[in-house]
């Protein structure tokens, strides 16, 4: 069987057939025309991959998964959902790693973007001298990887790089070089993006800036990006990399944002925070093994202690000039005096570092486990209140292992406010992540204390935002983005007037 340029083989051919069949019984009649029923899978196995995601919770059964062999191929499927009487709902998923069914479609197609990558032919990623042409389906790693070989790189990342370029820039894409260079959003100079209504747009801050500004932390809800150019600067080859450990919460916030407020080459690259608490698992294996007795020892006295990460960049040829610039940053802050701890790096090391943790984890068994997460933006004049009420009244109480947690301050002018993401209305804000991994049966009662946990800031009145938010009614959706509200629903009038994308975000499905 030929279609274009490429065969489908028989069994493909069969499952085709099959797909139609389950189709016209399920949700979607009348079956789609052979143009579009040739990409879509309905085997048992495909459809289980697609009803699962990072999260390991939530639970959604496609009716089908769409594989892509080109935009076109986008383009068509949401047209005919558009065309007919009952249409489809339509997720992308990229990578699949969120953690509350985003990317997943209850009785509708998912777009398993993956595949698209599989036929771009090597042009996934083409990089020119300041921005990088990339496909929405494309990972951050195959980007560095890219954009490495021509001494140059994006500047904006995540903390973990297997993730699609699509699925960042629907959220924000933040990381420690945010407070510096904007979250990844920022560092959009174009889109592809193929709208809910099947029009393939190319956007930009001057052209079809509304759809441009719509998509950039639209959470899937007005089109697929296909393509994303993005901001390059000139790569480094190396990293200091430092962990700073305070037992004292004002001191550590005092200095990252200190840190923070920093430009040029006085500054920081990147810097984050981490929550160290006295309970399992501990891990301690960022320091020196002959210093571990001595955090552990300060962890059991004082319950937690936070951390300062902080790295600079340098290349071999600046070696003198990166540790002056480093020991004059350390000189103002005020870490427990002894308590910093310095690594030496390669830039790459550096920024793929989770996959490390990921390779450690998943023969283990503790990565593909359950991830109630709890993503919170804060105001920086509330950050004290988040100290006390949260992480001592109820975190530090309660008998719930401790796994990753971040928090760390950004500027609010490194982002733009016309883009669809929500943030504090205050100058800086601290970004807190409660990473939990847990076994299934643990799962209530850590959303519990992420309930209580999101409680403490109602009742104080404290307004918080959340980040990679999970499904939430459509009153709480309203509160969500405030007064952005009335935007975001003219934006889906505008672009997804049926309402067929992103439905595992829950917002208007
Ligand atoms: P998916 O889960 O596949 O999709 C997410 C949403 O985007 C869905 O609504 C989907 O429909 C939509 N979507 C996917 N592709 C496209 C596209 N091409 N066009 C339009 N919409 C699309 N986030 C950070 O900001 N910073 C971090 O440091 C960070 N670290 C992480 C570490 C780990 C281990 C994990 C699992 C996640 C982390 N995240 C982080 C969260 C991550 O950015 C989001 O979950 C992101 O959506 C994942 O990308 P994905 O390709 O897996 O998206």
């Amino acid at each position: 069987m030929t279609q274009g340029n490429f065969i489908i083989p028989k069994t493909l051919a069969m499952l085709c057939l099959a797909s139609i069949v389950v189709l016209t019984q399920g949700q979607i009649t009348p079956p789609p025309p052979e143009n579009i029923a040739k990409n879509l899978q309905t085997d048992p196995e495909t459809l289980s991959q697609a009803s699962i995601d990072y999260g390991h919770i939530a639970h959604a059964n496609a009716s089908a998964v769409f594989e892509p062999a080109s935009v076109n191929d986008i383009i068509e499927l949401i047209k005919y959902s558009n065309s007919i009487e009952k249409p489809f709902t339509i997720a992308a998923r990229g990578q699949g790693h969120s953690v509350d069914g985003q990317a997943m479609a209850q009785n509708g197609v998912v777009v398993n973007m993956t595949h698209l990558g599989d036929f771009r032919n090597g042009s996934g990623i083409i990089v020119s001298d300041q921005y990088v042409d990339v496909g929405g389906e494309q990972i951050w790693i195959d980007v560095l990887h890219e954009t490495l070989k021509r001494g140059l790189t994006p500047l904006s990342w995540t903390d973990y790089l297997y993730l699609s370029v699509g699925g960042t820039l629907s959220n924000a894409g933040i990381s420690g070089q945010t407070f510096r260079f904007g979250p990844q959003i920022s560092n959009v100079l174009e889109l592809d993006v193929v709208t809910g209504k099947g029009e393939l747009i190319t956007c930009s801050a001057g052209k079809n800036s509304e759809a441009f500004y719509a998509v950039l932390g639209g959470l899937g809800q007005y089109g697929i990006i296909t393509r994303a150019r993005i901001a390059l600067g000139l790569a480094p080859s190396r990293v200091k990399w430092l962990r700073l450990i305070y037992t004292d919460f004002s001191a550590f916030s005092a200095d990252q944002e200190h840190l923070i407020s920093l430009n040029g080459t006085n500054a920081a690259d990147y810097v984050e925070g981490l929550l160290i608490l006295n309970k399992p698992p501990l891990d301690l294996s960022f320091f020196p093994e002959s210093d571990q007795p001595r955090i552990s020892s300060l962890i059991t006295k004082y319950g937690i202690v936070y951390t300062i990460e902080l790295v600079k960049y340098y290349d071999p040829n600046s070696q003198a000039k990166v540790e002056e610039e480093v020991a004059n940053l350390l000189k103002e802050l005020k870490f427990v005096p002894t308590f910093s701890f310095e690594k030496d790096a390669s830039y790459e090391e550096f920024l793929d570092r989770v996959h490390a943790t990921e390779l450690v984890l998943r023969p283990k068994g503790l990565w593909e486990v359950p991830h109630p997460w709890l993503n919170l933006f804060i105001p920086k004049s509330r950050i004290s209140d988040f100290n006390e009420g949260v992480i001592k009244s109820i975190i530090l109480n309660q008998n719930i292992s401790a796994e990753v947690f971040i928090l760390y301050p950004m500027n609010r002018n490194k982002w733009n406010d016309n883009m669809s993401a929500v943030i504090p209305d205050e100058d800086v804000f601290y970004t807190v992540g409660l990473l939990h991994s847990t076994e299934i049966d643990k799962v209530g009662v850590v959303k519990a204390q992420n309930q209580q946990i999101l409680q403490f800031f109602k009742n104080a009145g404290i307004q918080i935002r959340e980040y990679l938010a999970p499904h939430k009614t459509h009153e709480e959706w309203v509160q969500h983005f405030g007064s952005k509200w009335d935007l975001i629903q003219k934006r889906k009038d505008e672009f997804d007037p049926k309402k067929l994308l992103s439905p595992g975000q829950g917002i208007f499905n």
